[in-house]
């Protein structure tokens, strides 16, 4: 079925522009031949059952909103804090490491994104395991580097080269979409041989048993990244944060714009940050969603990877095929992720809503 395309870019051709002229030509090469990266489909219709972006079903500490309803003429009049200081400490107590080793972006695809600005030398190169988020080959094209996909092992476990020739390491844990944790001791192996920079995209960490912030004061190459969209129910809201090193994390303030996160973001995120009982009522109530349906699942035959995460990665039994469940179940406006690529063909990837919205979910399945 053809998706509607979602990115609001207007098309220079329709609109009549002249591509001879010389300004059309000095777009950069690299930015000339990549393809955007596609986000999951954000639908008008709020009708939708919307399984495909990890987003959280429940609503965010009642403190956020009325953090942001208490903003002031005057507030929005001046720029915000231009290093969001006070969320900065906030995020600093929680993790307890110095207010220097953190920096806030604009959700945690631009402090990625920092990351490649920051570390990739020119004519360098980026690596990531594959499968993992689909937006670092993007962010690698975006550097000019060189990609440097590594292929995850039997079942999506663990499996490094024993050199990495590679500025930058992006590992996703617990990874995506496959839902699977890596095991610490193989990051920090890593890490005390691999002569560049680890980012540790800790989405997801909220959902899992454990996580690797403790790791950043155990080496200085790795920063861990986090963000407010998925466990704070904050998406909208574009919060996300790293830990790591001080040079490093400055390193990463000295190239961010001035006011990399705006005043609502910087009050909603501190109202989150200090209300950690409600984040984590809201994760473990998730957590037993994820539970109950991944044992349903897995009685009726499908293949349910572990999940440590908000979503559950599948694969139907035999005689049905992954894409083609896509389709019906989008056919009754219920949205799930499919990824393509060879890898990730034969399994779907379904965020974990309410109760309500699985049971959607397992009654749009074809019978
Ligand atoms: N890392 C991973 C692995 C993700 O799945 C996402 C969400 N798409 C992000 C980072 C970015 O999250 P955000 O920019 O909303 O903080």
């Amino acid at each position: 079925m053809a998706k509607p395309c979602i990115l609001d870019i207007p098309r220079l051709d329709i609109l009549g522009l002249d591509h001879s002229r010389s300004a059309m030509n000095r777009i950069r090469k690299n930015v000339e031949a990549m393809q955007g990266y596609v986000p999951g489909e954000q639908p008008f219709d709020t009708s939708v059952v919307k399984l495909n972006t990890n987003e959280n079903p429940y609503p965010p500490s009642p403190k956020v909103l009325e953090a942001i309803q208490a903003l002031t003429e005057n507030q929005l009049r001046k720029y915000p804090n231009p290093s969001a200081a006070a969320l900065r400490e906030a995020i600093a107590a929680l993790h307890g490491v110095l207010p220097e080793q953190v920096i806030v972006g604009n959700g945690s695809d631009e402090v990625l994104a920092l990351c490649t600005r920051a570390f990739v030398h020119d004519g360098g190169r980026t690596a990531w395991f594959d499968p993992s988020y689909s937006l670092y080959p993007v962010l690698a094209k975006i550097a000019d580097s060189e990609a440097l996909p590594l292929p995850l092992g039997p079942n999506f476990s663990w499996q490094v080269p024993d050199e990495i020739d590679a500025d930058l390491f992006f590992i996703t844990d617990p990874n995506a979409p496959t839902s699977l944790l890596h095991d610490l001791d193989n990051v920090a192996a890593l890490a005390d041989r691999y002569p560049g920079v680890i980012l540790l995209d800790e989405a997801y960490a909220d959902f899992a048993e454990r996580n690797g912030m403790a790791l950043v004061d155990q080496h200085d190459n790795i920063i861990v990244s986090r963000t407010l969209s998925k466990s704070y129910s904050l998406a909208a809201m574009r919060i996300g944060y790293a830990v790591g090193p001080v040079k490093l994390i400055q390193a990463l303030h000295k190239i961010r714009d001035s006011y990399n996160m705006n005043l609502a973001s910087q009050a909603a995120g501190l109202a989150a940050i200090t209300d950690q009982a409600w984040m984590k009522a809201n994760t473990a109530k998730i957590i037993a969603t994820r539970t109950r349906l991944r044992n349903h699942l897995i009685n009726e035959g499908w293949d349910v990877a572990e999940s440590h995460t908000n979503f559950l990665w599948m694969k139907p039994p035999s005689d049905q095929k992954a894409n083609e469940i896509f389709d019906h179940l989008y056919a009754q406006k219920i949205f799930i992720r499919y990824f393509p690529g060879e890898r990730t063909r034969d399994w779907m990837r379904v965020s974990v809503g309410t109760d309500a919205e699985m049971d959607a979910f397992l009654n749009g399945l074809p019978k």
